[in-house]
């Protein structure tokens, strides 16, 4: 082990998900060779993180206003609504160019080993934003994992007797994987196969 900063420095990235001993140790070596200008950039990238962050106040994805970049854009339809459970899902499927309306994150999935139900996840944002009458079709953009499947069965159940026309991404995505890591032209191709449930 090291002393003082250095060791701190390696700890703190151990503690990062995805990073172990090995790679904490390699990167806070590389930021100790580093030019003190690309070091600063970086402290100034994760401060402003948590300083300018937050999350959309419709949506929920991550912005840096009150409403997201999607939500702000009038030329997208709010006739579909599609629902993920986390910001990143919203970029993988923004890649695919093939959704035009707008999302709906959750925060997660229900998971009950880990104590995660529906009242942990922003459902009840989910209603009151369906309960407006505007959304004609809800698209269930869970991850294709037992979760996932979990949470849009639940809220094909609630949806359904509302009138609105529920659908589920066609199969071809990796089961029991994340939406994030199917390629564009899979993930594309699920969307534009998309199934009622
Ligand atoms: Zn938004």
């Amino acid at each position: 082990m090291y002393e003082g900063a250095i060791q701190d420095l390696i700890d703190e990235l151990g503690r990062l998900p995805g990073v172990g001993p090995k790679s904490a140790q390699r990167i806070a070596f590389h930021i100790l060779s580093a030019d003190p200008a690309d070091v600063t950039r970086l402290a100034t990238a994760l401060r402003k993180v948590k300083e300018l962050v937050r999350f959309c106040t419709s949506c929920y994805n991550v912005a840096e206003s009150e409403q997201c970049r999607i939500c702000r854009d009038p030329r997208r339809s709010e006739e579909v609504l599609c629902v993920v459970e986390e910001p990143k899902d919203v970029v993988a499927i923004e890649r695919t160019g093939e959704f035009r309306g707008r999302y709906h994150v959750l925060g997660g999935a229900i998971n009950p080993l880990e104590g995660i139900g529906p009242d942990n996840l922003r459902i009840r944002e989910l209603m009151a934003r369906l309960g407006s009458g505007e959304v004609k079709e809800l698209i269930l953009a869970t991850d294709p994992n037992t979760e996932g499947e979990a949470t849009a069965t639940y809220l094909a159940l609630m949806v359904k007797p509302m009138g609105i026309s529920v659908t589920r991404l066609a199969s071809g995505l990796p089961v029991g994987g994340d939406l994030e890591y199917a390629d564009e032209i899979t993930l594309g191709r699920a969307f534009e196969g998309r199934r009622a449930i």
